[in-house]
């Protein structure tokens, strides 16, 4: 099994499939979307700054974001295979991870870019809700991800939220973020011959097999 980075827009999946990894073959699942909502209620003036720049839509702060996940990784070990979502999302950040695999002597990894368009992105983010509790991802619209009570986990019983950031204005700000700043991450992994592209908007079954192929 391959050490997993996953690069899309909002909403394309990337928790879904991690998730649906980590049940299946034990990987880690390394989101830096959830380490930072971890951070954000912690009170103090850092927290507050990271909560403010998450509900804009924009991006937080490279050196913060890298902090928290090199502590993550280090928790983690060597050993273990492990999923990155939400990281990198730029340039510099996957500069930066090439430097973090190169110390911890990781080699044995493949990109997937889950591919979505922006409407079915947009109707994802209205639609989702997650558990503050275990995490674990749903969307009412959907037939094969909807809880089977409504407004509850299926697995741990607690009340499903929608994120702070999953409203319309912001999700805007946020695809816009990601053509601007993201995008760009998948030339630098195709040039390292690292990339495999999953049209995300395919049913879980063929989006889980395709995967399945490629780690
Ligand atoms: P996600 O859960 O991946 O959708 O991330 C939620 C929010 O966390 C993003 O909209 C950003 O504000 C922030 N975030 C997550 N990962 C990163 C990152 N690698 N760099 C900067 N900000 C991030």
């Amino acid at each position: 099994m391959k050490n997993v980075i996953f690069v899309a827009p909002p909403a394309a999946g990337k928790g879904t499939c991690s998730e649906y990894l980590k049940s299946k073959f034990n990987y880690n699942h390394v989101s830096t979307g959830d380490l930072l909502r971890e951070a954000r209620i912690k009170g103090d003036e850092l927290s507050n700054r990271i909560a403010a720049i998450m509900d804009s839509g924009g991006l937080v702060g490279d050196d913060i974001v890298l902090e928290l996940l090199q502590n993550k990784l280090n928790e983690l070990g060597t050993s273990s295979k492990f999923i990155l979502d939400g990281y990198p999302r730029n340039i510099l950040q996957a500069q930066t991870l090439d430097k973090l695999f190169n110390d911890l002597n990781i080699s044995d990894y493949v990109v997937i870019y889950l591919q979505i368009n922006f409407e079915e992105a947009l109707n994802r983010t209205l639609s989702r809700l997650i558990c503050p509790n275990c995490k674990k991802g749903y969307n009412k619209n959907s037939t094969e991800f909807k809880p089977k009570v409504d407004g509850i986990c299926d697995d741990c019983g607690t009340s499903l939220i929608t994120r702070s950031d999953d409203n319309e204005e912001t999700f805007k700000i946020r695809f816009d973020n990601y053509m601007k700043e993201t995008e760009s991450v998948l030339d630098y992994y195709k040039d390292k011959n690292k990339l495999v592209t999953i049209d995300s908007t395919q049913d879980f079954d063929s989006i889980a097999n395709n995967i399945e192929r490629v780690i």
